[in-house]
Parts: C-alpha cells; structure tokens; sequence
C-alpha cells in the first residue's frame, strides 16, 4: 500500500486518467446534472446519482471542502429536437389536467423521496431551470453579442459552424468532449422541423419561441418562450462554481450533446472550458437489452421497491439496489436481471451479518499478532480501500476486499480462528476502517434499522403476544390483535411450520 497515492480519475475530456488537482485546494466545486421532473425516475436514473453521491462521500472524506451542485429540469425542453419533439413538462401538465409547477412539485418530491431512500446525501444547493430564467437570458445575450448565436422568428440558435471554426484554430473544437466530428453530425442529424430557421443543421436552440398553447412561457428580449436545455446547465453551474470549476458529472449519454453544447455556450461567455474533470458514468442494461421506452423497459423506482413491475420477479430494497450499483466500476456496463439482484440481496446482508457483529466486538487486549501472516493480510486489504479508490474510484474492489474480511471475520465468529489471531490494532484498524467505508463512503444504511425495520419488529412483538395469549386461552386479547391489526390492513397468517407471518395490503 502506498499511502501517499493521490486521487486519480479518468477524464472524459482527456480520455485518460488524470490526477485529481482542485484549481483552488481545500475546496472542490462540483456540477451533476440533475433530473427531469416531468416524470418519474426509473433505474437508469439511479446510477449516476449514486455513482456522484458516492464521488461526493469520497472527496469529503479525503478532507475536500465540496460544493456539490445538482440541478433540477423543471423548465420544458427538448430532449430532441425533431418531428415528436414536445415540450415534455406543459405537454403532461394538459394530459393530467395538472398546473405545469403542480406536476414539477409531484415527481420532484417524489425524486427527493427516492434519494433519501437510497441514502444519497442532499447536494449543497439544488437549483431550478425556472429559478434562473434571468441568468439563462443574460448568457444568450452574452453568446449573440459576441457573434456566437442568431435570432430567427423569436427564436435564438447558438451557431455550431462559426463556433467551430474559431474556436478549432484555439484547440478546442465543437466535439472536443465526445470526440465526434461536426461533419459526422451533420451527416447524421435527421430532417428536424423548425430546420429552416437555422443556419445550420447542427445548431442547437438557446431560447424557443412559445406557441400560442404552450403553457410555461417568459418574457424575454425576443419575445414570449422559453430556454432551450443545456443553456441552464452552463448559467447555474457558472452562478454557482465560478467560469472554472473542477469537475462536471453525468451519465454517458449527456457527453453528447449536452455537454458538448455546454462546453461552447460557456467557452463563449466566460472565455475559458467551464471544468476540469469531466466525469461520465455507463449506462444500466436490463437482461443485455439497452434500457428505453421503446423496448418497454424502463422500470421505475417505485415499481422497484415494490416489486411491481411484469420484469420483476420480486421486490428490490433501495440499499439492495445501492449495493448492486457499487458492485461494478461506474464507468462499466451494469446488467440488470433479478438473478443479479437476488445475488446482491444476499451478498448484502452476509456484509451486514459480519459488519456488525466485528464493529460491537469487544476484543481483549492482544499486542502480537498470534498469526502474524493473517494480520498482515488484514492490514493489506484494509489498506487497498483508499488505494482502490484512488485508482478512479474503484468500489467494485473494494467489496471484493469487503467480503475477503468477511469469510475472516466469519472464521473468528464462528472461533475457526482465534480471535488473539490478530493484534488489537489490527482488529481496531479493520472496525474503524469499515465502518468509515461501509458508512461513509458508500453511504451503505442497514435497512434494519430503518422504519421498515422497526415496523417489522412491533409486528413481530404484537405476534408473540398474540401467540402467548392462545396459549393461554385468553381469545379475547388474541382476537383483538388480530382484529385491529386487520383494520390498519395487516393480515395475520398461520404458517405450515406452525410459526405466523404477516401480510400489509
Ligand atoms: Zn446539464
């Protein structure tokens, strides 16, 4: 182990791993594009808020002072532009016969609910598309004054062409993130409506022009609409972090064209590339298929904690699906099936079983190690979770080496090995290393100690006293449990092993 290994993470925009320097140590800014709410998030949502809560857990615990930014869509935009682009947020509202900010306020409560279940940690400031409307129509008056945008029937488009060609001869073309060449993209870009108020294919909307029944609408200098996408990213991240800042997180499939439309709205403003480390994660498969609404698989968050989607064959704890996250490096594909799942489940809790028996140990004052090779192997494993991590935030080996000290602890537990195999420094080493990666790291919560848990538990006691109370003939104490348990919509259930279950409809 080499203590003195600094952070390293892999660049996006340098394609290559890079050692983490933060432009203005102890403090690091850091930008995530945040979620949509015109819908429910589903579990393709889930890895890159985990993976960068997970960036924010280590980058505090290696002592950085984070701002950790994660913005919220609430302001309609186009996922695409083209023939089905719609303004997805006022489109819904009309359908559900809901206030366009009612909406908003639904899935984003729903959003938060979610995180916190996942135990994600709230970023440090969480700001709004519709918040930061002025600062949105400042930028692209910014970007027209210097040339880089044009105004056609209300409208603004910012203009990929001139702006690659400048900014190419400085060495930072348009593509310079997701390494695609703007000949390519225009070759691929389809016919799209409004196509002939641009000046070009390739150019991207800053601000739209309002229909008559488009509902969320401002004012601006060009007349009554609404901001295109990616200029909120690059107007909050600025407001927030500065025209630099360190990193810029999101899933693969914002590299291009967010990110890359990102890169020149800020070039132009601010005159500088916005961030420093740019931070993709991959993407979710389900059974080896691409997750979307086409293959009909996208599964939602709360289907998944259910169980209640034809996919599932069960239903899938947040922790369990935290678990299943970390499993596998962030910049690796993650397959979904419910064998994975069921398999995390288990490997979770044989974690949890060892975690907590080894941290409420008590163990005698021991000063040599009496196996000094399993001791030194504890120290090595234990010492490879910062340098795991340090190699671009490999928690994938570090629950490999997780579970290695499981089957040791195990062997101890069960008094395979003595316990005065290892030193007390050792053993205090290993609990305090594992309860700072388990805990506050990977931000693991033992969901039995959770409200479900806890609920779990009172059933359980009101069961045995039911029990106690037949046994005894006293049917109107266990005719009462059973019956106001009803009411509330627990069912009682007689099992075969003569034992009780439970069921909440
Ligand atoms: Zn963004």
């Amino acid at each position: 182990m080499n203590p003195t290994m600094p952070l390293k993470v892999y660049n996006s925009l340098t394609r290559q791993k890079e050692v983490f320097q933060p432009i203005n140590p102890p403090y690091v800014g850091m930008y995530v594009c945040g979620p949509t709410v015109s819908g429910e998030s589903h579990l393709g949502h889930a890895r890159p808020f985990i993976t960068f809560d997970v960036v924010y857990r280590y980058l505090k615990f290696l002592g950085f002072k984070v701002r950790y930014v994660r913005n919220i869509t609430d302001a309609g935009h186009f996922e695409e532009e083209g023939r089905d682009a719609e303004d997805k947020i006022s489109k819904k509202a009309v359908l559900e016969k809901l206030e366009p900010m009612e909406l908003v306020q639904k899935y984003t409560n729903l959003y938060h609910w979610a995180m916190s279940r996942f135990n994600n940690l709230p970023p440090s400031i969480e700001p709004t598309a519709t918040g930061h409307i002025v600062e949105q129509i400042e930028m692209i008056k910014k970007i027209i004054a210097d040339g880089y945008a044009y105004e056609a029937n209300g409208s603004v488009y910012f203009d990929v062409e001139k702006y690659n060609t400048d900014f190419s001869k400085k060495g930072q073309p348009y593509g310079i993130l997701s390494g695609r060449v703007l000949e390519d993209q225009i070759e691929s870009t389809r016919e799209l409506d409004n196509q002939d108020e641009k000046r070009n294919k390739s150019d991207f909307a800053l601000w739209k022009n309002a229909p008559a029944e488009h509902i969320m609408r401002w004012q601006s200098p060009w007349g009554e609409g609404f901001p295109g996408w990616h200029i909120e990213c690059s107007a909050m991240s600025t407001k927030y972090l500065g025209e630099e800042f360190d990193i810029h997180g999101g899933g693969m499939d914002l590299q291009f064209p967010h990110h890359e439309c990102e890169i020149a709205q800020s070039t132009v403003c601010n005159h500088k590339m916005p961030a420093r480390y740019w931070l993709h994660n991959n993407m979710i498969t389900i059974n080896g298929k691409k997750m979307g609404k086409s293959y009909n698989n996208q599964i939602k968050l709360t289907e998944m904690f259910t169980g209640t989607h034809p996919m599932l064959a069960q239903a899938y704890s947040p922790q369990t699906i935290r678990f299943f996250i970390l499993q596998s490096h962030y910049r690796g594909t993650l397959d979904f099936s419910n064998e994975a799942l069921q398999a995390s489940e288990k490997a979770l809790k044989r974690l949890w079983d060892a975690y907590e028996w080894v941290i409420a140990q008590q163990f005698a004052d021991n000063s040599t190690a009496k196996d000094a090779s399993l001791d030194a192997n504890v120290v090595k494993l234990v010492g490879e979770f910062t340098e795991f991590m340090n190699d671009d935030l490999n928690t994938a080996k570090v629950l490999a080496n997780m579970f290695e000290l499981v089957s040791i602890i195990n062997s101890i537990k069960d008094k395979h090995i003595q316990a005065d195999a290892l030193s007390s420094a050792t053993v205090q080493l290993l609990q305090t290393q594992l309860k700072q990666f388990v805990e506050e790291v990977f931000g693991l919560k033992n969901e039995r100690e959770s409200d479900d848990g806890k609920l779990n538990g009172v059933l359980q006691l009101l069961i045995d006293i039911r029990k106690e109370a037949k046994s005894k003939k006293d049917f109107l104490t266990s005719d009462k449990i059973r019956n106001e348990l009803a009411a509330l919509g627990v069912q009682l259930k007689d099992e075969k092993d003569g034992g009780m279950s439970y069921s909440i409809s």
